[in-house]
């Protein structure tokens, strides 16, 4: 491929994007989507561990960890390492792995680098067998870690929390379940995930179809065929098979199913970028060479560096963030001093995103074969607007002689009929209907996670945040003592490699409850002047860089909607992600944890 490309005409690719974005907007926005779960729930239901009877629970724990994928097992397993053994993690799924236990649709893989995203490689001493690990590799691995810290022994699944509440007189949180369980921790952690609630689009029709159904986070290998492992999918073989969507779940999961499937029909409303992925094995000898001690840490803040203020030396990961990044530094190193200016800076910045994105456009011409096929597999838009996905086969399955690309030119499908799916008015008939169209994430807390925790005085999240997200550090609220959050926003924010963010959160867990169980302390939570100076020092920066609406719609923009005023906290650190984990590791150290009052 071309490294040198062609000069960019900037004012075309601006009109052709906006042109493009135009077409995709929706006054329906999010709303244009229904839930799996609520609407068809018998598609909702477990296809991978069948439900087991248990009696309810009515028990205390020290802590009880909400999401049982790699942020409740980071917590726990820091916990245990500072020798809590009171953790239990309860999650709606049968076992360890979230996203990992759900997304077992063939081809799922990981798409950061497994060293730095398989969260404890260093503590359970595995090797990732790839550069990019697939699925089952990666749910073996949150099992391996569910074992290694004794996670297991008290663990809830197939169990959803129903309600949160703080008891004051007692100092502890009371929990109750869909699975009639009620009990009492000390301390409460929520990770439940950004993309947990499968989302399906609100076609017309689309509970008439009599074929076989399902989304991708509840792929039927007993209709497929074929395992997560890889085994073929030999029930296809004889299926005319539709998959709606385009996004990260479908460019991995299109090329395994165009293997078997007698004929595949991709509907398209928005193409993905397709950049080069380039898996490959880990050598053994390369890993022993690389993993001495505090290997993973040193890993994955080189590869944060690459997102923040300054440029390490050295680039560890070496894959496509990081060469965007590199990319995005060298045109800005090319400004001549006397020409700094914002917005020089940010044409540069646009330049590298321009660049990186009409390579990915020449990729596609390069590998598909039909010249319109190729043309339609085309994304019209900045890199980050959507999930930047990279694939070595997914632009190939499209010369597949059974493999057919439905470009609907950014309308989608318009409905289903019980025979089949309707795009650009016509009636595509298929035995199996394959939802690959991604997972709820502009909806309220409470909404998505189905309980909404009450803290002091019987206020509820949704009311502290009625709004805008209110947080120290995206870790704990003022008025819910002992409860922490597990995820990103307010944090580090940092989306190229999410896991980061958690074991980070984990580190800080742990260490406030080691000081506070050394100390005899009941309750700790952040004053309303601590939260408040937080949220004021995030505006300082506005590093939101994701809804932006000069983008194509999609779950990063709310659809082309924006930011709502509610959204105007879902901040990072000014300084970048590294900034903010070298706060917070300054702040967890100090043992004055500035900001929180204790009881
Ligand atoms: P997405 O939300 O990214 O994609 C949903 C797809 O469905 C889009 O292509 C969307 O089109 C399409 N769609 C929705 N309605 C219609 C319609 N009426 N007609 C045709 N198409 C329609 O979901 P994914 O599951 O693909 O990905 C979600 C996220 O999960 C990713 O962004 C990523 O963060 C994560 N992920 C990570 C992976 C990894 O390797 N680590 C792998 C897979 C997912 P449109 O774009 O026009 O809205």
């Amino acid at each position: 491929m071309a490294t040198t490309a062609p000069a960019i005409d900037r004012d075309a690719l601006k009109a052709k994007y906006a042109e493009e974005r135009d077409k995709r907007l929706r006054e329906d926005a999010s709303e244009q989507y229904i839930r799996l779960e609520s609407e068809f729930s018998d598609l909702a239901v477990d296809p991978y561990m069948p439900v087991k009877e248990r009696a309810p629970v009515t028990d205390h724990v020290m802590f009880a960890f909400v999401g049982g994928g790699f942020s409740g097992l980071c917590a726990g397993a820091r916990l245990k390492q500072a020798g809590f053994d009171s953790v239990r993690i309860i999650d709606k799924g049968g076992d360890f792995g979230g996203t990992w236990y759900w997304n077992r649709y063939p081809g799922a893989q990981c798409d950061t680098a497994s060293m730095i995203y398989m969260p404890l490689l260093e503590e359970t001493g595995h090797m990732p067998s790839e550069k990019y690990a697939h699925a089952p590799e990666i749910r073996e691995h949150c099992s391996r870690i569910g074992h290694q810290f004794g996670l297991y022994e008290h663990a809830l699944f197939h169990t959803q929390v129903t309600a949160m509440e703080w008891d004051e007189a007692r100092s502890v949180w009371v929990i109750e379940t869909n699975r009639g369980d009620c009990f009492t921790a000390k301390y409460v952690g929520m990770g439940t995930g950004p993309l947990h609630v499968a989302k399906l689009p609100g076609l017309p029709g689309i509970e008439l179809f009599t074929g076989k159904s399902f989304h991708t986070s509840r792929w039927d290998y007993s209709y497929t065929g074929g395992t997560p492992e890889g085994a073929p999918m030999t029930g296809l073989a004889d299926k005319r098979v539709a998959i709606i969507g385009t996004g990260a779940t479908a460019v991995q999961c299109v090329p395994e199913t165009a293997k078997t499937a007698k004929e595949l029909l991709v509907f398209q409303r928005t193409p993905s970028s397709v950049d080069v992925r380039a898996n490959e094995p880990i050598d053994p000898d390369w890993f022993g060479a690389v993993s001495k001690a505090g290997w993973q840490k040193a890993w994955q803040e080189n590869f944060t560096a690459h997102f923040g203020m300054g440029m390490p030396e050295k680039d560890l990961v070496n894959d496509g963030w990081t060469d965007l990044a590199k990319r995005i530094r060298a045109n800005m190193a090319k400004v001549p001093m006397s020409e700094w200016t914002p917005a020089k800076m940010m044409e540069a910045f646009e330049d590298a995103d321009y660049e990186k994105m009409e390579e990915i456009r020449r990729r596609a011409e390069a590998l598909v074969e039909d010249p319109d096929t190729a043309e339609n597999l085309k994304a019209w838009y900045r890199q980050l607007c959507k999930r930047p996905c990279f694939h070595d086969e997914y632009l190939q399955a499209f010369n597949r002689p059974g493999v057919k690309l439905i470009h609907t030119d950014g309308q989608g499908v318009e409905r289903i009929t019980e025979k089949g799916v309707v795009a650009g008015g016509v009636e595509y008939e298929v035995d199996c209907i394959i939802y690959a169209s991604g997972f709820e994430v502009w909806t309220d807390f409470a909404d998505r996670t189905g309980f909404d925790p009450v803290g002091r005085g019987g206020r509820k999240l949704s009311d502290h945040w009625a709004s805008e997200m209110r947080t120290l550090h995206g870790l704990q609220m003022h008025g819910f003592p002992n409860a922490f959050l597990v995820q990103a926003t307010q944090g580090a924010a940092f989306i190229a490699n999410y896991p980061h963010n958690l074991v980070d959160h984990a580190d800080t867990i742990a260490a406030l409850v080691s000081y506070m169980e050394d100390e005899g302390l009941d309750a700790a939570e952040p004053t309303a002047e601590a939260e408040q100076k937080w949220l004021d020092f995030l505006l300082t920066g506005n590093r939101n860089t994701l809804a932006n609406t000069e983008c194509t719609p999609g779950y990063y923009n709310n659809e082309g909607m924006g930011l709502r005023e509610r959204d105007k906290y879902n901040l990072g650190h000014p300084g970048g992600a590294l900034a903010f984990f070298r706060h917070i590791e300054q702040w967890r150290n100090s043992g004055e944890f500035e900001g929180l009052e204790f009881s």
